[in-house]
């Protein structure tokens, strides 16, 4: 890929600022607000500033990899393969102790896509109640800091009380 600029959006939080990354030999080296976006007019809190980060070298795991027991290490596999095993144990969990063994942490940094998807496999398909994400958890602490620090705790009035993006979730 040539270098070059893309437009997209934070991958943070739920206010979906406006980015501009800069690509340069397939990777993203810099990401500024994007002045034209509706939602921040160019500005970014620290966590948007620095999402590049995240993508590129972020020390994240990039293969696949299983235990063949729980007390074993780790052994690399292909993609494919761990999917299959992945789907093979979920299903064995399934018919052997119900639904309600099987429960879900997602994040409320999936896109709405994501979203819906995992929530029709638990709900849907799965049919358990056992999901949660980390929206919940996360905000459970911030909202008691805005309670005491600024007397409200409604995420949304308060991002337009603070007009700067500055959200932390
Ligand atoms: S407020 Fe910050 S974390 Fe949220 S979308 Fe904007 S830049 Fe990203």
């Amino acid at each position: 890929m040539a270098n070059q600029s893309v437009r997209s959006v934070c991958p943070y939080c739920g206010v979906g600022c406006g980015i501009v990354m800069q690509v340069e030999q397939n990777k993203v080296v810099k990401v500024t607000g994007d002045k034209d976006h509706p939602t921040n007019f160019g500005r970014l809190c620290t966590k948007g500033t620095t999402c590049g980060q995240a993508i590129a070298e972020s020390g994240r795991m990039e293969h696949a990899y299983v235990r063949q027991a729980r007390d074993h290490d780790p052994v690399r596999i292909a993609m494919d393969k761990a999917i299959s095993e992945t789907a093979g144990r979920l299903r064995h969990i399934l018919d052997t102790h119900g639904p309600d063994a099987l429960a879900f942490y997602v994040s409320g940094q999936m896109s709405l896509e994501s979203q819906y998807l995992i929530n029709k496999l638990a709900k849907g398909f799965v049919r358990t109640s056992n999901i949660e994400s980390n929206s919940r958890l996360c905000m459970a602490s911030a909202g008691s800091g805005y309670k005491l620090s600024l007397g409200a705790t409604a995420r949304r009035g308060l991002m337009k009380i603070l007009t700067a993006p500055t959200c932390s979730s």
